[in-house]
């Protein structure tokens, strides 16, 4: 008989006290449905201030297959997925939110095409986000388009984390050692035959979106900056275009000086064009600023994330 494949589930937490019961309850009754394949569930405690540790001490102790590894602080959902990405096993690897927004469900479906179909990862993508506010939904259907036009790695809109991947596409997402994590643009980076599933994400289980408008424009340009250089060339493109208009301005004013003299006038208007031109570089100065800043941490080659206990010290 051959040895039965076995599915590892990522699972990041942030004050999930209220969800992960329930997540656990839901995996495991899948699992059980899912009779030739083993589980693996390692949970990412990212530094929760509730009892998301405590639960998980328990879920440990109760279950073999559960795994946890928990932050020393807050390090971010990226820096969950990278370790939970690093200290998986399986011959697959999934990554899931613990508010059931990725039904564990979905998991049958998905082993089901990763295993009969000439593909190396089953993605999920929402068509609908129920539980987002108008305002979230269309910026984020708007960042996709953006995105997509000017980096190199393909994202589809509404695509979510949630996703069922081989063991060699786990490797090589590992296999890039950057501090930066985009892990979305990663996915899209490797390569790889990826499927990608519709689905409705229902509404969060129990607790709070743990994403507020600040995080999420912080990741938004993270995602940018990650993985397209196309801003810096802005700027270049709209110094040509200055320069151009510059030098029309140039030969009409010469022209219109010989034609009619010079009267002096036009200064309000003067300084406005100093205002705008001075504006501009300033703001590329800015983006500027913003690639030297992640260069300068990626070449502290600081940790991504720091551990203080995994499952391992409490069993011993
Ligand atoms: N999460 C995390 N660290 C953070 C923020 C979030 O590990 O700093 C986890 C969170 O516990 C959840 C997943 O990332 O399992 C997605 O978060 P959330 O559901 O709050 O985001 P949303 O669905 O609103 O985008
Ligand atoms: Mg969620």
């Amino acid at each position: 008989m051959t040895k039965k494949k076995l599915i590892s589930i990522i699972v990041p937490c942030y004050n999930e006290q209220e969800s992960l019961p329930l997540f656990y309850e839901e995996a495991n009754r899948v699992s059980k449905k899912m009779k030739n394949v083993d589980f693996e569930m390692v949970f990412i405690n990212d530094g929760s201030k509730d009892n998301t540790l405590k639960i998980l001490r328990e879920l440990s102790k109760k279950d073999e297959r559960v795994r946890y590894i928990s932050f020393s602080r807050n390090f971010g959902k990226e820096a969950g997925m990278y370790a939970g990405l690093e200290a998986v096993k399986g011959d697959y690897a999934a990554i899931m939110d613990a508010d059931m927004q990725d039904p564990p469900e979905k998991l049958i479906e998905m082993y089901d095409i990763i295993t009969h179909e000439e593909v190396d990862c089953v993605a999920l993508y929402t068509e609908s986000h129920e539980g987002y506010g108008f305002i979230r939904k269309s910026l984020t259907n708007l960042w996709y388009k953006i995105i997509d036009k000017i980096s190199d790695s393909h994202q589809v809109p509404g695509a979510r984390d949630f996703r069922l991947m081989t063991r060699q596409m786990v490797d090589s997402i590992l296999s890039m050692k950057e501090y930066n994590r985009y892990t979305k643009g990663m996915f899209g980076f490797v390569g790889f035959e990826t499927k990608w599933l519709a689905y409705n994400a229902p509404d969060r289980a129990a607790g709070t979106s743990k994403f507020n408008m600040k995080k999420l424009i912080k990741y938004a340009m993270e995602g940018v900056v990650a993985f397209s250089t196309t801003p810096l060339l802005l700027a270049t493109y709209v110094g040509l275009l200055f320069c151009l208009v510059s030098f029309i301005a140039i030969v009409f004013i010469i022209i219109k000086t010989l034609i009619w003299g010079d009267p002096t006038s036009g200064w309000p208007s003067m300084v406005c064009i100093m205002m705008f031109i001075s504006g501009i570089q300033l703001f590329f100065l800015g983006i500027i600023g913003m690639y030297l800043s992640k260069i300068y941490l990626e070449v502290k080659h600081r940790p991504v994330y720091l551990i203080k206990e995994t499952e391992k010290d409490k069993r011993g």
